[in-house]
């Protein structure tokens, strides 16, 4: 969402004249897009914005932002406590941001706009340039959150629940597409409930309209509440070509009684048996999850539950989060905070749990033949040994991408440079997959591709 949010401040920014740097010495405007949804995430945009003061001093110039939940969340308070801090702007103000920008230059003022909506307007969002190297995307559907999670901050800092109309996100889809774009990943806090508030049209049917989009190969979508969760869309999975068979369907916990107090508004068997439908439905879908651990007042054994269900679930990854407490949140001011070196303990307890079921379902996929859209040259391996179990041939070209249920899948070209390697970003290729890792997959390409393909242009089967 930051990174689709980054993208809009870059949309507004470009009118004006400013266009990205990677060196924050050059830059003539520096604008810091903040997340606040553990404490972890508020430290280190306070740190990153500390060390900015420096460049300020020897550029009196440099207009200095923070955006986002962190801006949303301290407004003025941001202004006294950093000097060198120019503009505060929340997270519904990002339409604002070139005349906000355009005073401060003129004027040195120094200003806050954390104004929240009560919904999206058109003006909210606006298309921009899509970079060539762009293969996958985020499309924002839905703004804010009304779901109050005891523990969350989304709803204090993003605002009410407001859904955009299908036409507008099929047009932004639809511009990605023209420029190259392969893969769009939706985004909302809670996308089953899309459109229902407005009386558009549901989630699912929203689906439909962007698989029917020409040129786009793979839709994504992020993130699910399990008590919103539909038969309907369990079926899109099968029905829709292009979604690709993978869900993000946060539990949080295994105990009841946490749920209760986390207002998670399902339990336990609930959560179970929609997992259980979905299976039966879908049955090859991958199912990654999130976990919070340390929530106030969870005993040994509401923890002994939550690890429980992970055996239960065998998910195909995990996020697992340290409680922190957010102080917009109601959690904050519950009893029964748990020390930090138990919430560390249960930390690697689930990590460990997990660890062994990721390798598992990896490993499951030896022997089969995936479709990978390529994104780009291998950056880094998940970690050493993955690396050094493989070594690139000199006369190859190491690539990655990913299967429709997102486990990453690097590959090698096997092509002299000199000869210039067939330039596999975009492309959707069948691979063998060879082995299995912790964090990734090896795959080996069935056949050589024919032709050069350019960014997003074929399809390269056996
Ligand atoms: N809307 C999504 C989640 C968005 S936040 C949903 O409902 O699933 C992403 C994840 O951050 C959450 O799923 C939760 O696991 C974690 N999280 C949120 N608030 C937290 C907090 N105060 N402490 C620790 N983890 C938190
Ligand atoms: Fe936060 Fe819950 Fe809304 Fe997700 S559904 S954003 S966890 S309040």
């Amino acid at each position: 969402m930051n990174v689709y949010d980054s993208g809009q401040i870059q949309n507004r920014l470009a009118p004006l004249g400013y266009a990205p740097t990677g060196d924050p010495a050059d830059a003539d405007v520096i604008i810091v897009n903040t997340c606040a949804i553990r404490a972890k995430a508020e430290q280190k945009a306070f740190s990153f914005l500390g060390r900015m003061a420096a460049l300020k001093q020897h550029k009196p110039e440099l207009i200095i932002g923070i955006g986002g939940c962190v801006a949303q969340q301290e407004g003025q308070k941001i202004l006294s406590r950093m000097p060198h801090v120019d503009l505060v702007f929340g997270t519904h103000a990002i339409r604002r941001l070139p005349q906000l920008i355009r005073r401060i230059a003129a004027t040195r003022c120094r200003l806050v706009d954390v104004k929240l909506a009560p919904a999206i307007t058109p003006d909210d969002f606006t298309l921009g340039a899509v970079a060539s190297s762009d293969i996958s995307a985020f499309v924002t559907i839905m703004r804010g959150c009304d779901n109050f999670c005891a523990y969350c901050v989304v709803p204090h800092v993003r605002g009410r629940e407001s859904s955009r109309p299908p036409e507008e996100i099929i047009s932004e889809i639809r511009h990605l597409v023209a420029h190259g774009v392969r893969e769009v990943t939706l985004l909302g806090q809670n996308v089953n409930s899309y459109g229902q508030k407005e009386g558009l049209c549901s989630f699912d049917q929203l689906l439909a309209k962007v698989n029917a989009i020409e040129g786009l190969e793979r839709i994504r979508f992020t993130t699910s509440h399990p008590k919103d969760l539909s038969t309907d869309l369990m079926q899109a999975f099968v029905r829709l070509e292009k979604l690709c068979p993978h869900i993000h369907l946060p539990v949080q916990s295994g105990s009841d009684a946490v749920l209760k107090m986390m207002n998670r508004r399902y339990d336990r068997r609930h959560y179970l048996e929609k997992v259980a439908r979905l299976r039966s439905i879908c049955p090859h879908i991958a199912l990654t999850s999130d976990v919070i651990v340390g929530f106030p007042g969870e005993s040994e054994a509401d923890f002994e539950a939550t690890l429980n269900l992970l055996r239960q679930v065998a998910f195909d990854g995990l996020f697992a989060f340290i409680y922190s407490d957010r102080p917009d949140a109601p959690a904050a001011r519950f009893s029964g905070k748990i020390e930090e070196s138990i919430k560390k303990e249960r930390l690697q307890k689930v990590l460990a749990c997990q660890e062994a079921f990721t390798l598992q379902k990896n490993q499951s996929m030896v022997g089969s033949i995936q479709r990978i859209l390529v994104d780009g040259l291998s950056k880094h391996l998940s970690d050493e040994t993955e690396e050094r179990q493989f070594p690139v041939p000199l006369a190859g070209t190491q690539w990655s991408g990913r299967t429709g249920t997102n486990k990453i899948v690097h590959f090698i070209q096997e092509a002299p440079h000199d000869a210039g390697n067939q330039l596999l970003t975009g492309c959707i290729l069948e691979l063998m997959i060879d082995k299995a890792m912790a964090h990734s997959l090896w795959g080996r390409m069935l056949s050589p591709p024919i032709g050069s393909s350019g960014k997003g242009a074929q399809t390269y089967a056996a």
